[in-house]
């Protein structure tokens, strides 16, 4: 019975996906071993670094890569970076087949004047920041501020701007991180200004995520009415049925009356940015009226932009426009690709499982003889690799520590905190 071995690099949805996948592909004939590979300590990727915590349905997903890492031809090897730890060339000498599941990490760049100024930051750092990625836990997020604006008309952007914009104490039955509350309990935004490029018929929310938004109990969001009726008569008489089910949602939210709270949300449509303005930080954006020569600008001390993602590259893998190199999965050699590295960031969550499951078709398709070159245990030197078992642990701590004040978990963020939970 032949036993091919594979290994996945980057243990968020896209990598569970492709297990999950190779796991259903095994017959008799077929058997799988399934190495899974991740940088940080803990797994699950978006699900515990970029869903947003006041999502907390999004997160059950998790169950399901649980159940994938239980099956006993699993194996996590967490805390382990390719690069420094091991080599791409290594694994592909180990392994029958190597598939890169890293997502993208990086923000893309407006490539405005004034985009690095202090106070000016991407939701590549926001996002993981509020979530406890270990990387991020030292970030200083100014929010001495009354305006914010989010540049950016999709969920991400929806994130972060709810984020901005709730009632801090909403976060309290959450898992957003200790020190992200706290912050966010001191800060001084009141008005958070959601900026897109173009008119509402064009944004990127999808329409549940924008049906939420008049349930926020302790936020007055507010669109301009004019706004969506002049984008409803452009979308015409038979828009698509996303478009339509969005504006639909936009018109309620744009009738609904104004409340009196103290947080504001508000949308901005057909605004470009030109500059980020200030003197030593952020003082205010200038915008474009997307379409004419007007100009105008809005007084803000942090911008946070919202606008894609790029991979963020590993040696030994071709990458161009922010993506690895493929077609339709396939990279090179025994080398596939699957999720956002792949298809760029799209999607959401469930979109990577019939992807994945396409590329680990074409993966079955290409093998030959299964190698026989030793386990990636002889080339991983260093003893904190954090396994299933460990990841339980730590899993479980954080549980625990939620429990007692009402919180599905209490991340720990320090890389020390979590290995420490994980007793190495
Ligand atoms: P996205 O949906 O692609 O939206 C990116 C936004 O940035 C678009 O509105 C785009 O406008 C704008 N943009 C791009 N370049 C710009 C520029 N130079 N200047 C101004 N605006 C610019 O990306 P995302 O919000 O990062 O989300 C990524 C994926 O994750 C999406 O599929 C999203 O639905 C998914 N997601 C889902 C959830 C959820 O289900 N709750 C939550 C978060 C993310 P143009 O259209 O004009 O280019």
């Amino acid at each position: 019975m032949p036993q091919y071995k594979v290994a996945i690099v980057g243990a968020g949805p896209a990598g569970y996906f492709a297990a999950q996948a190779l796991q259903n592909l095994q017959t008799e004939e077929l058997q799988f071993s399934i190495d899974m590979i991740e940088r940080l300590p803990t797994p699950w990727g978006l699900v515990r670094s970029g869903v947003a915590p006041d999502h907390p349905k999004i997160k059950t997903v998790a169950k399901v890569f649980e159940k994938v890492a239980n099956e006993p031809n699993f194996r996590l090897f967490a805390n382990v970076e390719l690069g420094s730890d091991l080599t791409i060339e290594q694994l592909k000498e180990k392994y029958d087949a190597v598939v890169i599941a890293t997502g993208s990490a990086l923000g893309k760049k407006l490539g405005i004047p004034g985009e690095d100024l202090p106070g000016s930051m991407s939701a590549a750092t926001f996002v993981p920041w509020y979530n406890a990625h270990p990387d991020f836990k030292d970030e200083s997020i100014d929010l001495s501020t009354d305006t914010a604006v989010v540049i950016g008309a999709g969920n991400v952007a929806m994130d972060v701007a709810r984020m901005l914009a709730l009632e801090p104490s909403e976060l309290d039955p959450t898992d957003t991180a200790d020190h992200a509350i706290d912050a966010l309990k001191q800060s001084a935004v009141r008005n958070v200004i959601i900026s897109a490029r173009r008119g509402p018929e064009h944004a990127a929310f999808t329409s549940p995520e924008l049906r939420e938004l008049p349930k926020l109990e302790h936020t007055n969001v507010v669109m301009e009415k004019a706004d969506i009726d002049a984008a409803l008569v452009r979308a015409g008489d038979a828009p698509e049925k996303d478009v339509k089910s969005n504006l639909d949602a936009m018109l309620l939210i744009s009738e609904k009356e104004a409340t009196s709270h103290e947080r504001t949300m508000k949308f901005q449509f057909l605004a470009t940015p030109l500059e980020i303005k200030g003197d030593d930080r952020v003082e205010e954006v200038v915008f474009q009226k997307t379409g004419s020569d007007e100009t105008f600008s809005v007084k803000c001390g942090l911008v946070i932009t919202a606008i894609g993602y790029e991979a963020a590259s590993l040696e030994g893998i071709p990458y161009e426009k922010g993506k690895v190199v493929n077609t339709d999965g396939r990279v090179n050699e025994n080398v596939y690709v699957v999720g956002w590295a792949k298809r760029g960031p799209s999607g959401v969550i469930g979109t990577n499982k019939s992807d994945a499951a396409d590329v680990m078709k074409l993966l079955v398709e290409d093998l030959g003889t299964p190698k026989n070159s030793g386990d990636v245990t002889d080339v991983i030197t260093h003893n904190s690799v954090v396994t299933q078992q460990h990841w339980q642990a730590i899993n479980e701590a954080e549980v625990a520590a939620g429990e007692p004040v009402g919180k599905p978990r209490r991340k720990s963020v320090a890389r020390e905190d979590l290995l420490k939970h994980a007793g190495l």
